[in-house]
């Protein structure tokens, strides 16, 4: 078998790859190791109700990317008013912060304490700023040391199974940068702008985030999806990947392609290589660390729960990170009359959690349910889990040491790119998973070339209009 480009992975990186590639006219085969496609952002369905892996809410700064799901899905591509809060010892504060709702629920000792705190900080920052080694030193150096508390350290820990001083600083760096306080302060003393803007308000897929990802498929017409398969070798000669090996349900072959786009976890690609990488490339990719989902879907006899499209729970006695009501998202993600929540638990891959079983991780939940809901065992009809074992790249002190090594090494094979989330190990959400596929197709078929790794940097490319 051959085609102009073989892809690894049908979520938003790989199917977007081969929309761009069939747009230009140049063929593609997709293999993808679910019986789905979509990867993290695929929509699961369980009997009348459809839920994402976790919410996803798409933003982009990309103007072109709204327009082309609009183009996919017209009328189904609704807007969403948005509702998201923290739960922080028993209380709900809104998100984003929103100043005077978290005074009024700190109350006036610890409405002090973070004024003291911000305050103190600043001010000492002027005269010995705090040297930025990690996460923690980054978000107290910004906030105070009791903000920092109330919800950023203890979530990011939740999150990533490790002490934010053992974080690296480009986590705050590439996802709260656009959060300061002077911003929160505007917005309560109504200096901003009244419009709505995309916090407010976003786009959604009627059923669910997969529709994009089946949306482009279809539109594909020179591109194939091998379902439920898996590349078991990648062979290499004279710098160039020659063929993929690839395990199907059909059995084992061989796809020859002039072009590689990998978005597989960057860290199982590298083993697989052939002849094998050196042994130094390989042990820096074993340092590399994922950290895994799991996810507990509760179909709940009661017609609605809160208004929220979703609650981060940072607090850390409480086993689960973050719930979600798909029916907030999408009326048509939940049966009448009827609502579902999904449950996410932070875990390593085969720890306690990992291993749970949906009644397992009920019974951890149930306590807290009943204390926010009221909610009874009796009201849950059904319950499923789901696992994603490399749903976060883990930004830990030494991970760009190692990534860099790793990198270099794969970026010797002039036909190959690695792509996407957990491909090029970076923390992308949907929108820059998109950019990254659409322009490795780019960089196949035509010039300039677009260097990857600058997707979701400040000199993001397509708002300088490249990509028309
Ligand atoms: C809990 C959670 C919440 C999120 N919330 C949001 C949000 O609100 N907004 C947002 O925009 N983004 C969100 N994201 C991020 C979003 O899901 C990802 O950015 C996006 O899916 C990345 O796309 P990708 O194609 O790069 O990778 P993936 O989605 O990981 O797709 C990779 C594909 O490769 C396949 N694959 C892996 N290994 C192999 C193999 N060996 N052989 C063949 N195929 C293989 C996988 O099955 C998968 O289909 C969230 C992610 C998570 C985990």
């Amino acid at each position: 078998m051959k085609s102009d480009a073989l892809i690894i992975g049908a979520g938003p990186c790989g199917i977007s790859a081969s929309f761009e590639l069939s747009k230009k006219g140049a063929s593609s085969i997709v293999i993808e190791k679910n019986p789905y496609i979509g990867g993290l952002s695929s929509t699961l369905q369980f009997g009348k109700f459809r839920t994402d892996i976790g919410p996803h809410r798409f933003f982009s700064k990309n103007r072109y990317l709204y327009d082309m799901i609009e183009d996919l899905l017209g009328s189904d591509w609704i807007a969403v008013n948005r509702l998201t809060r923290f739960y922080i010892r028993d209380k709900f504060f809104m998100y984003p912060v929103d100043i005077m709702d978290t005074l009024k629920n700190l109350g006036f000792s610890g409405s002090l304490s973070v004024i003291y705190d911000y305050a103190y900080e600043k001010l000492k920052n002027n005269f010995s700023p705090r040297k930025i080694k990690s996460f923690e030193d980054k978000i107290i150096s910004d906030f105070g040391r009791s903000l920092a508390e109330l919800n950023m350290l203890n979530y990011t820990e939740k999150i990533w199974g490790l002490p934010c001083s053992k974080i690296s600083p480009d986590w705050a760096t590439q996802r709260i940068k656009d959060l300061s306080i002077l911003e929160v302060i505007k917005k309560a003393l109504n200096m901003g702008s009244s419009a709505k803007t995309l916090v407010d308000m976003f786009y959604y897929p009627k059923y669910g985030t997969k529709m994009i990802y089946e949306a482009m498929a279809k539109r594909s017409l020179n591109s194939r999806i091998i379902m439920e398969s898996s590349p078991v070798s990648l062979r290499h000669e004279g710098g160039k990947i020659k063929a993929v090996r690839v395990l199907s349900k059909e059995g084992e072959m061989d796809i020859e392609a002039d072009n590689f786009i990998s978005t597989m976890p960057l860290t199982e690609l590298v083993k697989i290589i052939t002849p094998s990488l050196d042994n130094k490339v390989l042990e820096s990719a074993e340092k590399l660390k994922y950290r895994s989902h799991v996810s507990l879907f509760l179909a709940i006899d009661r017609q609605s729960l809160f208004n929220d499209q979703w609650v981060y729970l940072p607090d850390s006695y409480i086993p689960f990170g973050r719930m979600m009501e798909p029916r907030n998202f999408s009326h048509a993600m939940s049966e009448d009359g009827k609502t579902s929540l999904l449950l996410e638990f932070f875990c390593w891959y085969g720890d306690e959690v990992w291993q749970a079983s949906s009644e397992k991780l009920l019974e951890l939940a149930l306590p807290r349910l009943n204390k926010i809901f009221s909610l009874k065992r009796e009201e849950i009809f059904m319950r499923e889990v789901h696992r994603e074992r490399f749903a976060y790249p883990v930004y830990d002190l030494d991970y760009k040491k190692n990534l860099e090594i790793v990198k270099k090494a794969v970026s010797s094979f002039s036909n190959l790119q690695v792509a996407g989330r957990g491909g090029a190990f970076k923390y992308n959400n949907q929108d820059h998973a998109i950019e990254m596929g659409l322009l490795s197709a780019s960089n196949i078929i035509e010039s300039p070339k677009y260097n990857l790794d600058d997707i979701g940097s400040e000199q993001a490319y397509f708002e300088k209009g490249y990509v028309k």
